[in-house]
């Protein structure tokens, strides 16, 4: 049934409507019932922010939703919970969970997805017959150059300048040709809230290219996953801001027990000998990879390793 009408049904007629009268039990639900989603009481649930995207996450295990019209009472019923046994519950830290994982994989996807555009946004490669028009222009660019030395020598100041200008104009045709030659076919870039592949449009056609930004601000899922991020970046911040479980004052003994304690640690680490000190030091240097005496140490075989690297990356 759907689900709107199934709502409607057990609003009307009670949810036990379709139970026998002997097994009702009269109890209406609770939100912490099996069938309430218990993201969604927390603040949201993501199961239902990417039906028939990509994105999709398929079904969330609890059924009832905030489009139940129980709903918004059991809301209303968590909400009056305190906060300290909002935390026995455990709603809250199971949504975190859910939704830093969430994040951290469409971020490891933009990644990805960034990677194949920067293969996609690579120069084009030019063709035999690109190259003949470019070497033209080059050709001229050097003829022109040859004639305003050539002048200059014979001290005709005035046309010696005149074909500088010229293989100046030649040289800049050429850098144009060049770009328009090996420019990729579309410059795609990666959404960095949602992951989704978009072209880049240029300037050219502006209403396009707003309609085209509008249109996936709008989407289901960039919609979806600022949601998300949203939530997230607002749980993390009220944890922040407000630890969960304030620490009782520490009985008076037991303080002075602890400076005491802090301040041998402290003696401990400031007044080292100073040979710790000049250990310390050189290992930063190695780590650094200037070698000191051993030198042609890490630091150069590191940018061997780096040149290695490279030429197997060209070869593949
Ligand atoms: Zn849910
Ligand atoms: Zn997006």
């Amino acid at each position: 049934m759907v689900d709107a009408t199934r709502a409607l049904l057990d609003e009307l007629m009670g949810r036990e409507r379709n139970v026998p009268l002997d097994k009702r039990t009269g109890k209406s639900l609770k939100f912490s019932d099996p069938e309430v989603c218990k993201y969604a009481l927390a603040g949201l649930c993501p199961y239902g922010l990417f039906k028939n995207t990509r994105s999709d996450l398929g079904l969330c295990k609890f059924e009832l939703h905030a489009e139940d019209l129980q709903f918004e009472a059991l809301q209303k019923e968590w909400e009056a919970v305190s906060e300290r046994d909002k935390a026995k519950y455990g709603y809250e830290r199971d949504l975190l969970e859910l939704l830093t994982q969430l994040a951290r994989d469409m971020d490891r996807k933009i990644v990805r997805q960034k990677e194949r555009a920067e293969q996609d946004n690579r120069p084009r490669a030019l063709s035999a017959d690109d190259r003949e028009k470019l070497d033209a222009i080059k050709a001229k660019e050097v003829v022109a150059l040859e004639k305003s030395e050539a002048l200059a020598e014979e001290g005709d100041v005035d046309g010696s300048q005149l074909f500088a200008t010229q293989a100046e104009a030649f040289a800049q045709q050429h850098a144009e040709l060049l770009k328009s030659l090996s420019a990729p076919e579309r410059v795609m870039t990666v959404c960095e809230i949602c992951g989704v592949f978009m072209q880049q449009l240029d300037n050219s056609d502006p209403k396009r290219k707003a309609r085209a930004e509008e249109d996936h601000l709008q989407g289901k899922q960039y919609l979806g996953w600022k949601a998300i991020r949203d939530t997230l970046a607002a749980m993390q911040e009220r944890m922040r801001s407000a630890p969960a479980e304030p620490l009782p004052p520490p009985p008076r003994e037991r303080s002075r027990e602890r400076d005491r304690e802090r301040d041998r640690e402290y003696d401990r680490h400031s007044h080292r000998s100073s040979r710790d000190r000049e250990r310390d030091r050189s290992y930063r240097e190695r780590d650094r990879g200037y070698g000191g005496s051993e030198s042609g140490g890490r630091y150069d075989r590191g940018a061997n390793y780096e040149r290695e690297r490279d030429r197997d990356y060209r070869r593949r």
